[in-house]
Parts: structure tokens; C-alpha cells; sequence
């Protein structure tokens, strides 16, 4: 049992990491209830370049974030790039290249937390520890899992089936409020919602329950050659993406030849999904509604929109692209970079590890310590 006293003290700073700083508003036509100043936690692959749905699903919204967060904290996850086959060799670049990709599309380390997730261990640790209050049945249901686990038959392995726990270990880990993601995400953060709730039912109130950031726009760019997937970084071929460091070209050529139905008109419909797709990235490009770009490209046919569509695409990326040329290089700067923000990101974790530790009974009785 827990002592009556610890349980009150926990309670009570769970509280404060909840509610600290919330305020009532107006959204959606509902009140409910919004903190003022939040934690913000995200965490990226770096499996190889990331492309335009990583950009407006998820990129965006961390840039955006930085003014937001107390503090915004982002994660390049290599602990999860290994659950599926990769190149230990190419890891270590993979990294300084989604490191280099952020910081051009404009994260800066003094306005956030930048770090690489396996130089923080807390990550780990809690992954172990939150798999107490895991459902078994909850991880066979998650979409990912079926999915990846589909693609590589060979060899489906445990890391594939435990990476959405090593996720909200994550997020759980820095008490985080807010998770800025693609709508592929969703799933994964209602399952650290179950989870912290879980946790907090059983062990006491610790940790902090968090929502999920979905953009209203680009939240699911999908991929132009196959437009019933999504747009991946792992399962698209290279004619089915845009990579973020694309050449101006290279974007017009592929979104030239962006698959489309036989038909002419530039409007959305459950039966034209590749321009429907274009018709999403166009809107989230700018940040109008859809309704407007079909009125706009209306009667034109698909030449022309497909030629804006790429132009705008392009001219969006381009100065991510050449930030991006100048900052790759300098892998100390990057690496320097990435150790600071581990640092402060360690100062964090480790306190809520902590907590964890005592209220699961890991570790020495606090009393025996004095
Ligand atoms: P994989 O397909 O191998 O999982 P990925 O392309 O999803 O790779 P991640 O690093 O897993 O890349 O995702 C980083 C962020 O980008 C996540 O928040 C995810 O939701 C978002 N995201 C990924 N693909 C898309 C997409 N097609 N449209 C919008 N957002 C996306
Ligand atoms: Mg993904």
C-alpha cells in the first residue's frame, strides 16, 4: 500500500503539472479547457529525408510551436527507426540530417528542445516500466503495427510491436500536454491518453494526461502515385513523395505526374483521390480552404493546376531546402546542437522518472534514505 502522505503529495503535483497555468476558452463553439502556456512534446524519424507530409503535418506545427511551448521540446527518434530493417552504418547521418532539416525549416535551439531520443535513457526506462499498464490486446489493435508488420513479413520484430509504448514513454516523460502530429498519429496518442490515465488510476496521480495537435490542413498528404496511402517515408517510392530538399525541378516533374483520375475537374470527391490529395496540398500550402482552390482552378483542367500546384509546393520548400544545404555540413555544430538539448531534456525526464520509480515501488523506500 501506499503511504496515505505520498499519495497526497503525488496527487497534488500531478495538479500542479496538469492544471498549471490552464484557462478556460471559446473553441469550436464549446468551452473547454485550454492551457495558456503548455508543453509541447514531438517526436520525428530519421529515416533517411523527410518530405512535404512530414512538412505540413508535423513540421509546421513545431516551428509554430516554439512561441507556444514552455518549454517545446522535439525528438529525433532513433530508437524507433530501429524496428523496422535499416543501415546501422546510415543511422548516425539519418539523424544529422533530420537535426539539419528542422533547425532550416526554422527551429532554433534556444527557442526549444532539440535532442536525439537515445542519448536521453529516462526514454527507455519508462517504455519498460508504462508496459505494466500496457494492454497487450490495446497494441495488437494499432493500425501501424498492422501495417509495418504487413511490409516485412521476414522478420516482424518485437521492437515494431512495442514502438507505440517507447512513444508514449516519450511523451509521458516530459509531462507534456500537447502533441503536435499527422492524422496517421491519432491512435497512438489516444493510447497515451489510455495509458497515463491507467497509470495514474493505479499507481496514483503522476502523470500528464495529453492531446493530440492535428493541423486542420495537411494533416494527411498522400502519397502521388498510390493516393490511397498516406505519403511515407518508409513505403512510398521516390516518385510517390516530395522530399523536403527536392530540387525545383525535381517537385514540378513529380507533381506533373502526379497520378489523377480520367476525368477533368478540379474538385474533391471520394472518387478522385489523387486530386483531391492536390487539392489538400495546395490548401495547406497556403493555408485556405479547399473550397477556395476549386473555385479558383475551376474549368481549367488538370495541366494547369498540377503546374501551380507544383510551382507553390516548390517555392514554399525552397528556402528549407537551400538553409538546409548550408547547415548539413557542419555535423559538430549539429551534434553540439543535439547535446544541449539532451542535457535539457535529461533535467526534465529524470524528475518525472522519478516519481514514476516511487510510486510503482522501484528503487528504495524513500524513508530508508534519510
Ligand atoms: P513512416 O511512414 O515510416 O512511419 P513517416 O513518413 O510517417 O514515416 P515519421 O517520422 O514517422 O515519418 O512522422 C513524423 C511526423 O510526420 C508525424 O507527426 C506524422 O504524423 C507526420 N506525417 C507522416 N506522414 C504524413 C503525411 N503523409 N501527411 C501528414 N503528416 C504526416
Ligand atoms: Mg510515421
Amino acid at each position: 500500500m501506499l503511504h496515505q502522505y505520498d499519495r497526497r503529495a503525488r496527487s497534488q503535483r500531478a495538479r500542479r503539472y496538469a492544471r498549471r497555468s490552464y484557462a478556460p476558452a471559446h473553441a469550436g463553439g464549446l468551452l473547454r479547457t485550454i492551457p495558456a502556456r503548455v508543453r509541447i512534446f514531438s517526436g520525428i524519424q530519421p529515416t533517411g529525408r523527410k518530405h512535404l507530409g512530414n512538412y505540413l503535418g508535423a513540421i509546421r506545427q513545431y516551428v509554430e510551436g516554439q512561441d507556444r511551448g514552455d518549454p517545446a521540446i522535439y525528438c529525433i527518434v532513433d530508437l524507433h527507426a530501429t524496428s523496422v530493417a535499416y543501415d546501422p552504418r546510415a543511422l548516425p547521418d539519418y539523424v544529422y540530417d533530420t537535426t539539419a532539416m528542422l533547425l532550416a525549416a526554422g527551429l532554433e535551439p534556444e527557442r526549444c528542445v532539440l535532442f536525439r531520443q537515445s542519448d536521453v535513457r529516462e526514454h527507455t526506462e519508462l517504455c519498460w516500466l508504462l508496459s505494466a499498464v500496457a494492454a497487450y490486446g490495446d497494441l495488437t489493435r494499432m493500425h501501424q503495427f498492422k501495417d509495418k508488420s504487413e511490409r516485412d513479413r521476414e522478420l516482424v520484430r518485437t521492437s515494431l510491436f512495442l514502438y507505440p509504448v517507447l512513444m508514449v514513454a516519450d511523451v509521458l516523460a516530459y509531462r507534456a500536454h500537447e502533441v503536435p502530429v499527422g492524422e496517421d498519429q491519432r491512435q497512438h496518442v489516444e493510447l497515451m491518453r489510455d495509458i497515463a490515465l491507467r497509470f495514474n488510476a493505479t499507481f496514483g496521480e503522476t502523470l500528464v494526461v495529453p492531446e493530440h495537435r492535428i493541423p486542420a490542413l495537411g494533416a494527411r498528404i498522400m502519397d502521388l502515385q498510390q493516393p490511397d496511402r498516406k505519403m511515407s517515408t518508409t513505403a512510398s517510392e521516390q516518385r510517390g513523395l516530395v522530399y523536403i530538399d527536392d530540387e525545383q525541378r525535381a517537385i514540378h516533374k513529380k507533381l506533373k505526374s502526379a497520378v489523377t483520375d480520367s476525368g477533368s475537374e478540379v474538385r474533391r470527391a471520394p472518387d478522385k483521390p489523387g486530386v483531391s490529395n492536390l487539392i489538400d496540398v495546395l490548401a495547406a500550402v497556403r493555408g485556405a480552404a479547399p473550397e477556395t482552390i476549386e473555385e479558383e482552378f475551376a474549368g481549367g483542367g488538370y495541366g494547369a493546376f498540377k503546374t501551380a500546384v507544383g510551382e507553390e509546393v516548390a517555392e514554399l520548400l525552397r528556402p528549407v531546402r537551400e538553409r538546409y544545404a548550408e547547415l548539413r555540413p557542419d555535423e559538430a555544430a549539429l551534434e553540439q546542437a543535439l547535446a544541449a538539448g539532451a542535457q535539457r531534456a535529461r533535467a526534465i525526464a529524470s524528475h518525472t522518472l522519478a516519481d514514476v520509480r516511487t510510486a510503482m515501488g522501484i528503487g528504495p523506500r524513500a524513508s530508508s534514505l534519510h
